[in-house]
């Protein structure tokens, strides 16, 4: 028997769905933590705690070339935060690179910083790997942007209207990127957390 167009309609519905309903604690699961990347926790003495109140959105703003290992770059990352910045650590929270995996950085529960003039206490601060002024962002990398997004906002209870991205606080930036910041000003991210967040809702009844 031949596949209708209905049969291949059900099961692409099937496995959209089956992805949707990944519940968040598996994305908080997958969360690659820092001592597993070969990253050195920061001094704790030295950070400034805060309770997140917001999800900001940046990009890397350089070339990712496929092929960089996202573990060596976050440990040059990390050095350079520390040592030719000065920073406590690197400055976001979590970082994804190109296959949408997502990476634990600076604590979540220690401020950020950043080049610009905003204040980023109280945000958590997630980093896209590459450059979307020059490309776009693949698919696996938007996914992981909403994961990410909806579990943070489902466990420190953040409104839709505080999900937005760097260039958001700061006129001094183009960060996360023309092509990246069109899902932040198309409330493309709004729209889909709020979508996992009910579907979590559902799984849990
Ligand atoms: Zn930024």
């Amino acid at each position: 028997m031949r596949p209708t167009a209905l049969s291949c309609i059900a099961a692409l519905v099937l496995s959209l769905s089956a992805h949707a309903a990944e519940p968040l604690a598996a994305v908080e699961r997958g969360i690659v933590p820092v001592a597993s990347w070969g990253g050195t926790p920061a001094d704790a003495g030295k950070a400034k705690r805060h309770a997140i109140s917001q999800i900001t959105l940046h990009h890397q703003g350089e070339p990712f070339k496929p092929g960089t290992d996202p573990q060596a770059y976050l440990r040059r990352l990390q050095s350079w935060s520390r040592t030719t910045k000065g920073w406590l650590d690197i400055p976001y929270h979590y970082v994804i690179d190109l296959d949408g995996r997502i990476y634990e950085a600076r604590r979540i529960d220690f401020a950020g910083d950043t080049n610009t003039e905003y204040d980023p206490t109280g945000h958590a601060l997630i980093e896209v790997v590459g450059n979307f002024e020059e490309v776009e962002p693949n698919q696996q990398q938007l996914d992981a942007v909403v994961d990410l997004m909806a579990l943070l906002a489902r466990k420190y209870k953040v409104s839709l209207d505080d999900i937005k991205s760097h260039r958001d606080h700061s006129d001094k930036t183009v960060c996360p990127g023309a092509n990246l910041y069109r899902y932040v000003k198309e409330d493309y991210f709004r729209h889909k957390v709020a979508l996992r967040l009910a579907g979590e809702q559902a799984n849990t009844r």
